[in-house]
């Protein structure tokens, strides 16, 4: 049994007249970008429950109002349990996202990621549950073959992780076409920061991407800290991503079920910033912010890595109405930085 005390609480501003709310279970909702996305719909006046298996969520992202329910997407049965409860939509954050785990244990990406995701297409089919928001990723796409990405870029993922989130895209394609099931994919390009308000507190463990191993080294966690590459085609030379807020993700999921709701057909949406920052701006901004020299090697190129990825949104923003808040980096790292020290 959780304290009370170990959940967050919100408060949650009265209602609107005439807004229609809705009943969503968020699978894999005490992680990073799930436990944003259950305030999201909080703060908007909808009902949440969470599903995760904590296997990387955490407690500590929970909140109070929001019910939690421990169990695993490879529970058909406890799926089908809670999906029969009357939920309007689906959020589906539950993944292994580790790219190079991936490579190295295609079983357990296979297992994980798309038997788990095929159980939550079953139970709600079984349960008449019919709208679905999943995050995908914009390695669906793998190398760039023009810029900025849209939706309609070739799809050619270059690691198994990629091709697991295509491959459920996919299947909701055809679920929507069998089982009358509409979806949102929204495929995420970089996701940094943390609620501004500082009310997720839970920290990803042993972080694998570059903004919190750049804080993890302003705090002195890391003794140090390697740049890869720094010879690209690029304005200095290394890595151009797309940084997009995680709060403006949340705010993408909150619109999509809206949407879907409403009658919106299924859509793949980018959901980015349309703007690159280069791991060296990131580093230079993140010294700024933090008032830290941090300790930076610059080594040579991660297999993989594209020079610069940058997302085209133009259809978020259309169809969604959505437009990230959060933009500048500076601001984003100090709401990582906050988390930090
Ligand atoms: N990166 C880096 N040092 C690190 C981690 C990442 O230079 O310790 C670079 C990486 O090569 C890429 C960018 O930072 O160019 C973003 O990497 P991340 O793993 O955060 O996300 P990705 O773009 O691979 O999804």
């Amino acid at each position: 049994m959780l304290r009370q005390s170990e959940k967050t609480v919100l408060f949650i501003p009265a209602l609107g007249k005439g807004r229609k709310m809705a009943k969503v279970l968020v699978i894999g909702g005490a992680g990073y970008i799930g436990s944003h996305v259950v305030k999201a719909l909080l703060e908007k006046g909808h009902q949440a429950a969470v599903y995760d298996n904590l296997s990387t969520g955490q407690k500590v992202n929970l909140f109070e109002q929001a019910e939690f329910i421990e169990g695993d997407i490879l529970d058909s049965g406890l799926l089908f349990d809670t999906l029969r409860n009357g939920f309007d939509a689906v959020v589906h954050l539950a993944a292994k996202k580790a790219v190079g785990e991936s490579m190295e244990k295609p079983n357990k990406y296979s297992i994980n990621n798309i038997q788990g995701s095929l159980n939550i297409l079953m139970a709600m089919a079984e349960c008449g549950v019919r709208h679905i928001v999943f995050s995908s990723s914009a390695a669906v796409y793998g190398m760039p073959e023009y810029l900025p990405v849209d939706e309609a870029h070739p799809l050619n993922p270059i690691n198994y992780y990629g091709f697991t989130k295509l491959e459920i895209e996919k299947f909701m394609d055809w679920y929507d076409r069998l089982k009358d099931m509409r979806y949102v994919a929204l495929r995420y390009f970089n996701a940094v920061g943390y609620d501004s308000e500082g009310k997720i507190r839970g920290k990803e463990k042993n972080p694998q991407n570059l903004l919190p191993i750049i804080m993890e080294t302003a705090a002195g966690v890391r003794d140090g800290m390697s740049v890869f590459g720094s010879d690209y085609d690029t304005r200095d030379g290394t890595c151009i991503r797309d940084y997009i807020h995680v709060s403006d993700l949340a705010s993408a999921h909150v619109l999509a079920i809206e949407k879907l709701i409403e009658g919106m057909p299924s859509a793949v949406l980018n959901l980015g910033t349309g703007e690159g920052t280069s791991v060296k701006e990131m580093i230079d901004a993140a010294e700024k912010v933090t008032g830290k020299k941090l300790n930076v090697t610059y080594a040579g190129r991660r297999a993989g890595d594209p020079a610069t990825l940058i997302a085209s949104s133009e259809k978020a923003r259309n169809l969604l109405g959505w437009k990230p808040q959060i933009t500048d980096i500076e601001e984003i790292i100090r709401t990582t930085w906050n988390l930090e020290h």
